[in-house]
């Protein structure tokens, strides 16, 4: 069994008999005869399917999830000394971005029902040096964006979501990467839409704040070898956007299926007598993606253990808060570190979740031994 099965989805049939894996196949063979493999056609059919996808106005394809937060805040001008508000419990991008430009992570704990960043505990933490916030959208299922829009208004600060496991999620109906001034994502190849290697977008309604990332995004380049201002090199390939071009066509088939995997696991832990502080807890104004099936175990390692033995594979989605990780240990930290008492949601979960396996194309028999063995993990460890 697969932790995410990423073969299942390339023998689906996508047009007639054609599979998704033929249709790759011919999309790449265009691409090596055109040789565009820098802004070839392909990366700007992506952007306007993806923008037209999402309803939003502009998105900008770029090298991957990390550099297009790194963009993000660049386009933003954060800077040196600029504090943005955060949340402790997401993977180390979103924080070592802001470290990159010498700015101030600042750390919010989490709603420990959903594992994303507490908006009741996010107005306390700004003053003037806050120049943004990152709520990141863990697991599948948006933060509250609504209600972090709110505050981000009163105070005028710019919103950047981290949606870099959310791309096709719901949030009152609307979807993930619309909400907020600009937002994030990631097409690592397990993320809900993967490409073949790295690659990320960003979208926004924006217009110039579009431009910039999109100039930012390429050398901060105005014309050719003229440059106004600095960027990066953070380009999509052609080939990761020829293939990710028929993925989209079968995203919101997988959407659904995912919804439909997640409703299965839940029944089968419901005839258990578990509940939703065990398995994922799903706001009723939310639609997730599931990028992650995450369970709450405690003595975590010992059923982590059991289920190896089982042949099931389970991943931690994560063990270290960002304010523990090293690259805030040094002395210009301390503050950072100070600001860090009291994330003690983050702090449990960081101890207690455990991902299982999922994709939409979970067979029903490996998910049934799945739960059947969490189950027994269950009444062995006692959690
Ligand atoms: C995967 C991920 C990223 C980074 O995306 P890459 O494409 O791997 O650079 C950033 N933030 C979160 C929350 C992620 O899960």
């Amino acid at each position: 069994m697969n932790f995410i099965d990423l073969e299942a989805q390339l023998n689906i049939k996508l047009e007639g008999d054609k599979t998704l894996r033929n249709i790759i196949d011919l999309n790449i063979s265009r691409v090596l005869n055109h040789t565009k493999f820098i802004c070839g056609p392909e990366v700007n059919q992506l952007e306007n399917d993806l923008a037209h996808f999402i309803d939003v106005k502009n998105c900008v394809a770029v090298s991957s999830g990390t550099d297009a937060l790194l963009i993000s805040l660049m386009a933003l001008d954060i800077n040196q000394g600029d504090e943005v508000i955060t949340t402790p419990f997401s993977f180390i991008s979103t924080v070592e971005v802001l470290l990159l430009l010498k700015a101030k992570p600042v750390f919010v704990d989490i709603d420990p029902k959903t594992f994303n960043i507490d908006p009741k505990k996010i107005e306390e933490k700004i003053n003037e040096n806050t120049k943004a916030i990152i709520p990141v959208s863990l697991y599948g299922q948006t933060a509250d964006l609504k209600a972090i829009n709110l505050i981000a208004e009163k105070y005028k600060i710019p919103v950047i979501e981290d949606a870099a496991q959310s791309f096709g999620a719901m949030h009152h109906n609307k979807f993930s990467c619309s909400q907020t001034t600009i937002a994030t994502t990631s097409f690592f190849p397990s993320k809900p839409l993967g490409c073949y290697g790295d690659g990320g977008a960003i979208f926004t309604n924006n217009d110039s704040l579009a431009d910039r990332v999109r100039r930012i995004s390429k050398h901060g380049q105005t014309k050719r070898y003229i440059h106004s201002e600095i960027g990066i090199n953070g380009r999509l390939d052609t080939i990761q956007a020829a293939i990710l071009t028929p993925k989209l066509k079968l995203f919101e088939k997988e959407i659904f299926l995912r919804n439909e995997i997640a409703k299965r696991y839940e029944n089968k832990f419901d005839k258990l007598g578990y509940s939703n502080s065990f398995y994922p807890f799903i706001e009723n104004f939310n639609k997730s993606v599931f990028a992650q099936y995450t369970i709450r175990v405690k003595n975590r390692f010992k059923v982590q253990e059991f289920l190896k033995s089982k042949g099931i594979p389970t991943a931690i989605h994560y063990p270290c808060l960002l304010n523990e990780q090293e690259i805030l240990s040094d002395s210009n930290t301390e503050k950072i570190k100070k600001n860090s008492e009291n994330l003690i949601f983050a702090k449990e979960a960081s101890k207690e979740v455990l991902s299982l396996p999922f994709s939409p194309y979970l067979k029903e028999i490996d998910q049934d031994l799945i739960v059947e063995k969490v189950h027994e993990a269950n009444l062995m460890f006692n959690f």
